[in-house]
């Protein structure tokens, strides 16, 4: 398993590249924003660790770019900034994790392994509510026809309800699953994404499909 690591602090990057390389990953190590960009789109990692502060380009901007190319490679932020918006912000990017320095590393450890271990979904069939419809092989959605303009962290919502339609699913859940991460305080940041999820796929149209379930959390389906 080969891991990018872009961090500009020399004594932590020596540090993690260490603890990680004894735990049997490669690690390549890039100290600019722009170098570890370089890098990420040049050769096939399988995990990126991106600090967020970083010179040349910032780690957001980074993962942004990486996307916009069309890359998929899963991504960890290391970050000194704990806000909820900051964290909201990575995550809309399409990180997968999120870590608040200082942080153990048995605990960084513990989210790399987890989100390697993450098994290949089925994303062959298309998933059909009354007019929705979702095509996770081509990472595209559409309700009455219309093509749904969703970021990654929306697409994997609206996924993961489809998937499991009429079965309400817990703020807890959802956060692991979309973000394989446990929101135990902050479980708005499922609320802030369902409520942008609902701009663009109930509200233009009379029927609603995402329901709140009262002290459950939310589900999607086509019940009157
Ligand atoms: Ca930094």
């Amino acid at each position: 398993m080969r891991i990018l690591l872009v961090e500009d602090e020399a004594k932590t990057a020596a540090y993690l590249r260490r603890g990680l390389a004894e735990n049997g990953f490669t690690v390549e190590l890039a100290a600019r924003g722009d170098d570890g960009l370089h890098l990420a789109l040049g050769e096939g990692f399988d995990l990126l660790i991106l600090d967020v502060l970083l010179p040349g380009l910032d780690g957001w901007s980074l993962l942004a770019e990486l996307r916009r190319a069309g890359r998929t490679t899963p991504a960890i932020f290391l970050t000194a900034r704990d806000a909820v918006a900051d964290r909201v912000k990575g995550l809309d990017l399409g990180a997968d994790d999120y870590l608040v320095k200082p942080f153990a590393f048995s605990e960084l450890l513990a989210r790399v392994r987890s989100i390697l271990r993450r098994g290949p979904v089925r994303r062959d069939e298309v998933l059909r509510i009354a007019d929705l419809e979702i095509d996770p092989s081509r990472r595209r959605a559409t309700r009455a026809g219309l093509r749904l303009d969703l970021t990654p962290k929306e697409f994997a919502l609206l996924e993961l309800l489809a998937r499991r339609r009429g079965h309400p699913q817990s703020r807890t859940v959802i956060a692991e699953e979309v973000w394989d991460v446990n929101f135990d305080c902050d479980s708005n940041v499922v609320d802030v994404h369902i409520r942008r999820l609902r701009a663009k796929v109930d509200d233009p149209f009379p029927q609603k499909l995402i329901r709140t379930v009262r002290g459950v959390g939310y589900a999607l389906d086509d019940e009157p």
